[in-house]
């Protein structure tokens, strides 16, 4: 269990489900639209595709009917070798040429005439009856001049409009001799295109010539040859081209495409087009091309028609968006409905998110509810501040994952913090330290440092290079800094602490400073209960409780214990001549003594008075005495002073040893006492063992001497137990 927050990953998979969810969502959306887009786009392309061919289908009827009329009219003078200007207008009339084939301009045909027969053809044309030609200027062979051949334009219908055309020689330029010619050769209807009609001057309409070949004796010659030897003319009709493609296509067909047509190769050339194509045709003038025809030119359809010998390239492209705006819509339609289904999907995951995520730090705040109040539990269970040390070290990583950090306790003379526990690295984190050295400790509340430079300026109670981020809480009891809680965050914990972790981590300092308050408060009343408030050793009433459990340990195991009972010669003499504190000055030294003497196993105390007790665990009555003789020495060698006046003390002490002379604390004591009563006895200013099994106290009067090579001392009896300086009682002097 840790504080999330150290730990940022977040353990909620709808966090970052979401996220994919979203994107995977929208690509699907997006997908699905460009997929679906193509589609209605590819159905536009095939529907328009269709009506463009259809389109040209018409055309293509169109211009074969054109021909078609060549072909009866050919049969015309198959029929009749003498057909008349009159008889050509009665056929033209008969098919209604202007009504019936929109933009054929004229129909027409064309002896061949040689040379010699001009003069005789032109008068013979003079001549003319005809009403037809009644009025029209003097006829004669245009252009001019001596050729070997003519080919004469010499009925014409309708001739009203076409009079600038009347007895034009088609051989005499190249661009109206080609097709002439391959009628001649081919036997089958021509054209040529791009010629701009006499009738219509300098005008761009462009127009296109057919002709087909009339041979003497009727039909089509089988080979070149004879159909150049039996050539006498051709028929011919001229079209132009816009007015053909707008009586085909009608004006609302002509403002939704863009119909242009080119000359292309030779029929015969199939389908490819020839590299500069010249065109015919445009229904859009270039003038109200607009950049919008330009998205639409992938819709472009093309088709190759044959108009005589000669191919047309018809292109169609739309002017107005093929897809439909109902297509468009769903389209987009259901594009804005997936979008809306991913946001959608997003804020419902977004939304469990949440849900997890309060639910997560609403158990996280259960944990470390649970663990603080089992921290809290386990620090006030501790007796001494070294055991709440041992517990915040063990419980603070679980409780602050991934930091590291210190406790100190600031001791009593207030001018040190001491480390007392650590948990994690804390690196740098000083042993020790003056608490005026943290900021936190200087101004009594919660420091939180977020940068190494920051750091250097708040607190020195570094070793070294200060860690990057770190909070220090003081740890308050009565309004007085007891500690300080340091922690650290670590390599991998978030850059910052939430809010969270700081009640965390206040909530830890105030536990822990409760806890050390409390410690310091049960060790002062233990510190009363059981110490001597003078001297600093344990009174009676510990020295009587300790005294008993060892006595049953001692007497499980088959030890011994000493004990040595210790009274100052002539204490009242010191009282009544320097006073009281000059007393108390003398029991502090010797107590000071027996704290030297003593192992740190044993147990010194003050009996009452200026009576002392030490105990010592396993010691051996001649150790036991030796040690009595060795404290009552350095007692005797004691430069005290008070005020200026050398104190010169002596102490008598009685020996008793455990089971030797007693077996329970009582009898014990006794023992003890009545040996220093002997030792008092004696004359002050010595040792004195209780002596076993003597119907009386049988006193003996030991005085230890040391062995030159340092063995155990030997004891000797003496019945003269003197003051030191050989005067009766010790005494102090003045
Ligand atoms: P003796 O050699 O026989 O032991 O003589 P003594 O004067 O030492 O013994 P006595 O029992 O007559 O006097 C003990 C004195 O110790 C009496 C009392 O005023 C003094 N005393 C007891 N407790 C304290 C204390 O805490 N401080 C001081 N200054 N004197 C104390
Ligand atoms: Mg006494
Ligand atoms: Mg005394």
């Amino acid at each position: 269990m840790a504080v999330s927050g150290f730990d940022r990953e977040t353990p909620l998979p709808y966090g970052w489900l979401r996220w994919w969810a979203l994107a995977l969502s929208v690509v699907a959306s997006l997908g699905g639209w460009y997929f679906y887009e193509g589609q209605v786009r590819k159905k536009a392309q095939a529907e328009f595709h269709a009506s463009a061919i259809g389109k040209t289908n018409e055309i293509d009827l169109r211009t074969h009917a054109y021909a078609d009329v060549l072909y009866a009219l050919r049969g015309l003078f198959d029929a009749s070798a003498a057909v008349t200007r009159d008889d050509f207008h009665r056929f033209a009339a008969a098919i209604s040429l202007p009504d019936r084939y929109p933009g054929l301009t004229n129909i027409s045909y064309s002896p061949l005439i040689r040379l010699e027969q001009k003069g005789a053809f032109e008068r013979a044309v003079r001549a003319e009856s005809s009403e037809l030609i009644k009025g029209l200027p003097e006829f004669s062979i245009e252009p001019a001049g001596e050729r070997p051949e003519y080919m004469v334009l010499h009925y014409m219908e309708p001739l009203n409009r076409n009079v600038p055309a009347w007895g034009l020689d088609l051989l005499a330029d190249s661009a109206r001799r080609a097709p002439v010619e391959r009628a001649r050769d081919l036997g089958v209807v021509t054209s040529v295109s791009g010629i701009t009609l006499l009738r219509d001057g300098k005008s761009a309409i462009s127009s296109a010539l057919l002709r087909l070949a009339v041979y003497r004796g009727g039909g089509v010659p089988d080979s070149a040859a004879e159909r150049r030897r039996l050539l006498s003319g051709v028929v011919g009709s001229t079209l132009r081209i816009g007015e053909l493609i707008e009586a085909t296509l009608k004006a609302d067909v002509l403002a939704r495409m863009r119909v242009r047509i080119f000359a292309g190769a030779d029929a015969s050339a199939g389908n490819g087009a020839t590299p500069e194509e010249q065109v015919l045709y445009d229904s859009l003038p270039v003038e109200r091309a607009t950049s919008t025809i330009a998205n639409y030119v992938g819709y472009t359809v093309n088709q190759n028609l044959a108009v005589g010998d000669r191919v047309w390239r018809i292109s169609i492209t739309p002017l107005v968006d093929p897809v439909k705006a109902f297509d468009y819509a769903m389209v987009y339609g259901v594009l804005a409905v997936s979008l809306a289904l991913a946001g959608l999907l997003f804020w419902l995951m977004s939304s469990l998110a949440t849900v997890q995520r309060r639910e997560a730090d609403l158990a996280q705040r259960g944990r470390e509810a649970v663990l603080l109040t089992s921290l809290g539990g386990d620090l006030h269970s501790c007796q001494t501040v070294q055991e709440a040390c041992h517990v915040l070290a063990i419980q603070m990583p679980e409780l602050l994952a991934r930091t590291s950090g210190k406790l100190y306790v600031i001791d009593a003379s207030r001018r040190r913090a001491l480390a007392g526990a650590h948990w994690g690295e804390p690196g740098t984190a000083a042993e020790e330290f003056a608490p005026a050295d943290c900021e936190a400790l200087r101004r009594d509340e919660p420091v939180l440092v977020e940068t190494a430079s920051a750091a250097t300026l708040k607190c020195g109670h570094f070793a070294g290079l200060p860690p990057r981020m770190y909070v220090c809480v003081p740890l308050m009891a009565q309004g007085e800094a007891i500690g300080l809680l340091h922690i650290q965050s670590g390599p991998r914990a978030a850059p910052v602490y939430s809010e969270a972790e700081l009640n965390v981590i206040r909530a830890t300092a105030q536990h822990l400073a409760l806890a050390l308050s409390n410690l310091g408060l049960r060790e002062k009343l233990f510190e009363r209960a059981t110490h001597d408030n003078l001297t600093g050793l344990y009174n009676r009433h510990y020295m009587r409780e300790w005294f008993e459990q060892e006595l049953l340990r001692a007497g499980r195991h088959r030890r011994s214990i000493g004990m040595i009972l210790v009274d100052v010669d002539h204490f009242k003499r010191v009282n009544d001549t320097f006073g009281h504190d000059a007393g108390d000055l003398v029991l502090r030294e010797l107590a000071a003594v027996i704290r030297r003497i003593a192992r740190s196993s044993d147990v010194a105390c003050r009996h009452g008075g200026e009576e002392f007790l030490l105990l010592m665990p396993d010691a051996t009555p001649a150790g036991t005495r030796y040690k009595a003789e060795k404290l009552r020495q350095a007692v005797a060698a004691m430069a005290l002073e008070y005020d200026g006046h050398p104190l010169r003390i002596t102490v008598s002490a009685g020996v008793a040893v455990y089971p030797d002379h007693g077996i329970d604390v009582d009898a014990l004591l006794r023992a003890a006492d009545e040996a220093l009563y002997a030792a008092k006895g004696a004359g002050r200013n010595c040792v004195i063992m209780h002596e076993a099994h003597s119907p009386a106290p049988a006193i003996k009067i030991a005085r230890l001497t040391r062995n030159h090579d340092g063995a155990p001392p030997a004891v000797q009896h003496d019945e003269n137990c003197n003051e030191p300086d050989g005067k009766a009682a010790p005494h102090a002097t003045s």
